[in-house]
């Protein structure tokens, strides 16, 4: 963390991706300085970054709800702003009369120079400009090949990264007392004011009974995934109808918990019980995987929405619309492809396994782009994020770095009946489906008229039938890919 020069000077906080007290170095700094004001800009504008989905703007609204009333209890007001932060930052930091501003970096294409030129003006204006790590455990520049270069494969990326991330992990500090400074009435808007909820209709149900956001329901999720133990996290992770894995996601998409945090309360789950190394070093894998996403999208700023392999930007996509809303609505035939949809659907959250299947369904067996399949888990999940998004997309469509290669198809039977193999996670979100046995839960097109009938299956009434048959699909997607023109490499550089 950079430590403030001492002294009693009020201090801006812009808050982003980082909705929270704890931990938070931007906030730390800040108060150091002297009295704290905060400020969360709603960024809009044309080179701003990608307008928020649906579900996020849900949980945006429900996570400054919380923040606004944790700062309030340290006499701290959150101002809300809407519009372009190059001018809001600098009118702000004039206005209120700060003498320094502070921020968490973030990494994306779009707000690289947005920050660069805030820090350019509040330094001409005289004040002092801080930006610290926070988002990450490594930042993008900090895990280097023996050549000096980035990564582009994730192993070795995960091998140099450790030590790294352990060294960040242990140089957290304690939070200085926070004091707030006197915000003047009338600065900010309201939440209100940015309408983020839905309203016609209101679709946020199964978001409200999914999840708790907010830092209080961030450290919630991150305690009890511990206290179930991170033993057998490495083999249940894959498994949808097991709640094995931690559902922090969404929380530290939008920073409510850090993810300093996260690692180091693994580390000292590993440390207290060596059982637990194995399943626990998976654990730490997965949060770098978050890290080589963000590194990916700093150092080929293009990559969320192009493909990093050079030769799959010539990929002969379809375009069929019908296929896409059946897919969207999980009304595909196939029982795990429509579980995991309707998952989505309802809570904004899809399994990871199931995310790789039914994206792999879409860009193979429906041979569609994956941008359409990453601009509805945009708008749909509450975890949505830019890195992480494009990142397992391009992973599972084999144009990403160190992605699965294109050939290798998901059938989707196969891995509803490896993965889900009671059918309890295609019961639970098809249930139209429940009452047929086991055998052929994953494929009812298979099953004897008798047996559907006795389990009140009507194909192609109740349940529809598989919208693509696989074997055809399969063949489709190989031809495709056949027609490609690999580059030499196959990689950007
Ligand atoms: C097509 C596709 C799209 C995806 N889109 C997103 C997205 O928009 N936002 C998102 O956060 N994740 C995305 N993921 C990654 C992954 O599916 C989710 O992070 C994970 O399912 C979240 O559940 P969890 O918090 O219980 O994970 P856990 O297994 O508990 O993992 C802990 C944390 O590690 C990180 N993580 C885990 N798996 C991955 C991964 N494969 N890549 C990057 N980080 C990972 C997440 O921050 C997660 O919260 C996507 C994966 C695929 C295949």
């Amino acid at each position: 963390m950079q430590v403030s020069p001492p002294g009693h000077s009020p201090a801006l906080v812009w808050f982003r991706e980082d909705l929270r007290i704890d931990d938070h170095p931007a906030l730390a700094a800040a108060a150091v300085a002297g009295p704290v004001y905060a400020v969360f800009i709603l960024e809009e504008g044309p080179d701003l970054g990608r307008p928020l989905g649906g579900a996020s703007r849900w949980w945006l609204h429900h996570s400054l709800t919380s923040l606004s009333q944790s700062l309030a209890q340290h006499g701290i007001n959150l101002i809300l702003k809407r519009g372009d932060p190059r001018t809001i930052i600098p009118d702000l930091a004039r206005e209120l009369d700060v003498a320094q501003v502070h921020w968490n970096r973030r990494y994306y294409a779009w707000s690289v120079p947005v920050d660069r030129d805030i820090k350019d003006k509040l330094r001409t204006a005289g004040l002092g400009v801080y930006s610290h790590k926070a988002q990450v455990l490594t930042e993008p520049w900090e895990v280097k090949t023996g050549s000096g270069g980035a990564f582009k494969v994730f192993t070795p990326f995960f091998r140099a990264a450790t030590p790294l991330c352990d060294a960040f992990a242990d140089a957290a500090g304690p939070m200085p007392t926070l004091n707030g400074g006197r915000v003047p009435a009338q600065i900010g808007e309201t939440l209100a004011d940015w309408a983020l909820l839905p309203s016609k209709p209101d679709w946020s149900g199964g978001l409200q009974a999914s999840w708790q956001p907010g830092e209080a329901g961030a450290r919630a999720r991150l305690d009890g995934f511990l206290a179930k133990g991170l033993k057998g996290y490495g083999h249940d992770r894959n498994l949808p109808a097991k709640p094995a894995t931690s559902g922090l996601s969404a929380h530290l998409h939008f920073g409510e918990i850090s993810i300093r945090r996260v690692w180091q309360a693994a580390r000292a789950a590993m440390a207290a019980n060596s059982a637990l190394e194995e399943d626990g070093r998976v654990f730490l894998s997965e949060l770098c995987w978050r890290e080589f996403s963000f590194q990916l999208i700093y150092h080929y700023p293009d990559f969320p929405e192009h493909s990093w392999k050079e030769a799959f930007r010539s990929f002969p996509w379809t375009s069929d619309p019908s296929a896409v809303r059946a897919w969207q609505r999980g009304q595909t035939g196939y029982p795990i492809v429509d579980a995991g949809m309707r998952q989505l659907w309802k809570t904004g959250w899809m399994h990871n396994r199931v995310r790789m299947i039914v994206a792999s369904f879409l860009v193979k067996h429906l041979l569609q782009d994956w941008r359409v399949g990453e601009a509805w888990f945009w708008d749909t999940l509450v975890d949505a994020d830019v890195a992480n998004n494009a990142a397992g997309w391009q992973w599972v469509a084999g144009c990403g770095a160190d992605a699965a290669p294109y050939f290798r198809i998901f059938n989707p039977m196969a891995q509803g009946e490896k993965f889900d193999a009671d059918g309890a996670y295609v019961r639970t979100w098809v249930p139209e489906l429940a009452r047929l046995p086991d055998r052929y839960i994953h494929r009812p097109f298979e099953c004897p008229t008798h047996v559907l009938a006795q389990a009140g299956v009507r194909l192609g009434q109740t349940y529809p039938l598989p919208i693509v048959n696989h074997e055809k699909g399969r063949k489709r997607a190989l031809d495709a890919f056949a027609s490609l023109k690999e580059t030499a490499s196959g990689d950007p550089a």
